[in-house]
């Protein structure tokens, strides 16, 4: 089989398969096709190495296609759970901040996923995972009311309330990361 593809691969032009190479198109060539043509092309005397860098060049200015690995109700949970991956080395984007700028109130409507690059998204999901069992801890939850100091808090996510005081909120900037209050259950106190 292999004998026959190498066959073949010879008897196209030296450009077409620099062409080939640099594509480096996987849905219309076959993975062994690229150290063939590379083989093909060092016999042919081109300079391989030298087309590598410039394919190397352009994957890492290329679309980073992502990836939703979790999915919460709230931008804050959605932080907690992206900082957790960061913590962990993984860049994780919150989908509110793809739609801020356009409908910042879909993005509250919908809820908050949290989007990682595809190709660190298993390891995303495995650090997801672990927190899940406990083998690593998002950043502790529970404030006591500094007034009563009561256990019976809550977080509220002031945005919620936000938009109900003005338009003027909405229209313009991305949701501020810490945009959260804090409620007693006890007493009915609010702080930040
Ligand atoms: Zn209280």
């Amino acid at each position: 089989m292999e004998e026959d593809l190498r066959a073949r691969l010879e008897e196209m032009s030296t450009a077409d398969l620099v062409a080939v190479l640099r594509s480096q198109n996987v849905e219309e060539w076959r993975p062994e096709v690229f150290p063939l043509v590379e083989a093909i092309l060092s016999q042919r005397g081109v300079d391989v190495v030298a087309l590598k860098p410039a394919r190397a060049g352009l994957e890492e200015t290329d679309y980073a296609p992502v990836e939703s690995v979790a999915s919460f109700s709230t931008a804050l949970e959605a932080n907690l759970c992206r900082m957790a991956l960061e913590e962990a080395q993984i860049h994780a984007w919150l989908s509110t901040e793809y739609l801020a700028d356009v409908a910042p109130h879909l993005g509250l409507a919908i809820g908050v996923d949290v989007l990682v690059r595809k190709d660190v998204a298993d390891a995303a999901r495995e650090v997801l995972a672990s927190i899940k069992t406990g083998a690593a801890a998002l950043p502790s939850e529970g404030e006591p009311c500094p007034k009563c100091q009561s256990e019976q808090t809550e977080r509220l996510q002031a945005t919620d309330r936000g938009a109900t005081i003005g338009a003027g909120r909405l229209a313009g900037t991305p949701l501020p990361e810490h945009d959260w209050r804090w409620t007693c259950g006890t007493c009915g106190h609010e702080w930040e």
